[in-house]
């Protein structure tokens, strides 16, 4: 079959490999879209240690069932289906406790980091567990289904605070995320959200996709939040963006006993100020991946209330992989989501 390896860092390229074999509780999945994650480009120059070459990528993707374990049940061939990026163990303590996305033996589709390795997606061909897997809707093109995984982060994000009716949100970072943290914001009844973010271009967006306000970050913006409030700060800060400026920018904008949950993830170590966080008792909660969210995902994407396509920037067939690779790693300005279609072309 056709894949995208990651032979050595910062190369990849186009090569035969032999199609994997499901065993009695996989499926043998045929790959018609896979996006390319910010993770995934993070780990192209071994920065991240977890795409240890050589490695076939990718864990956002959805596809066509092409062969069926022996002892899985409920998909047959030619299912159109889509897949968690996590596989979790099921025994452990942590998923016998619903948190499958703390999984102890967790496993990543596309991932090599010195524990294991484990094929993904950018391939014709990709194997995993039956478990992880959900049937598609028919109104849902496998290029939106793509970000199913992403839209999965927000949620499960959002599911770790409560939200009244009435509750104002600041949304920290107007990137693939931070728009989806939006919308699932909406979708969960928060009434006002804000967004925030330095580039105009995606808070146009923002606003186009339904934010209440859009704010441009800068001086003036801790300002513009509480005067928008009441002076009082947002109910709830998502956090998307993962350094010490924004966080700051968070516990500056959150009012007194209110939430902020932290998603984004570039930096390692940040600068908190401990003290605006203890005397106004601010909740810092950090959310991973997803739990359980792809149904209601699936669920909000296919009635319209989550709107992914203005977060597309490109869907081009897996032989302008490395290209693609290249421009995001480049942080070339306005790219969003570009996902790779293995079936096209040849
Ligand atoms: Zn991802
Ligand atoms: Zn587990």
């Amino acid at each position: 079959m056709r894949a995208l390896l990651l032979s050595q860092y910062k190369k990849l390229e186009i090569t035969d490999l032999p199609v994997p074999v499901p065993s009695s509780d996989e499926l043998l999945v045929k790959v018609a879209a896979c996006g390319i994650c910010g993770s995934d480009v993070h780990g192209y120059d071994g920065s991240s240690g977890r795409r240890i070459p050589p490695i076939v990528m990718g864990h956002e993707a959805a596809g066509v069932v092409e062969r069926v374990g022996t002892g899985v049940e409920n998909f047959k061939v030619g299912d159109r289906v889509t897949f968690d990026s996590t596989i979790y163990c099921g025994e452990c303590a942590f998923c016998r406790r619903g948190e499958v996305n703390l999984c102890d033996n967790r496993q990543v589709l596309g991932v090599s980091c010195g524990d294991y390795r484990r094929a993904g997606a950018f391939a014709e061909f990709v194997v995993l567990p039956a478990r992880i897997a959900y049937h598609l809707p028919a109104n849902l093109s496998f290029a939106a289904a793509a970000l199913l995984e992403a839209v999965s982060v927000a949620l499960h994000a959002i599911s770790l605070v409560p939200i009244a009716p009435n509750n104002t949100a600041l949304v920290v970072g107007a990137g693939t995320i931070g728009l989806l943290l939006q919308q699932g914001l909406k979708a969960a009844g928060c009434s006002r959200v804000f967004v925030t973010d330095l580039d105009e271009t995606r808070l146009t967006l923002s606003k186009k996709l339904g934010a209440t306000e859009t704010l441009r970050s800068g001086p003036e913006l801790v300002e513009n939040v509480l005067q928008l409030t009441g002076g009082l700060g947002a109910d709830i800060v998502l956090e998307a963006v993962g350094n010490t400026p924004a966080i700051r920018t968070s516990v500056d904008c959150v009012r007194k006993g209110g939430h902020i949950v932290l998603v984004g993830n570039i930096t390692p170590e940040v600068t908190i100020h401990l003290q605006k966080v203890v005397s106004r008792q601010i909740r810092l909660q950090g959310s991973c991946a997803s739990a359980g969210e792809y149904p209601r995902a699936i669920e909000l994407m296919s009635k319209g209330a989550i709107n992914v396509k203005p977060l597309i920037t490109a869907v081009a067939p897996l032989r302008d992989g490395p290209a693609w690779f290249e421009r995001l790693y480049a942080h070339e300005p306005n790219l969003m989501k570009v996902v790779l279609e293995p079936g096209a072309g040849s």
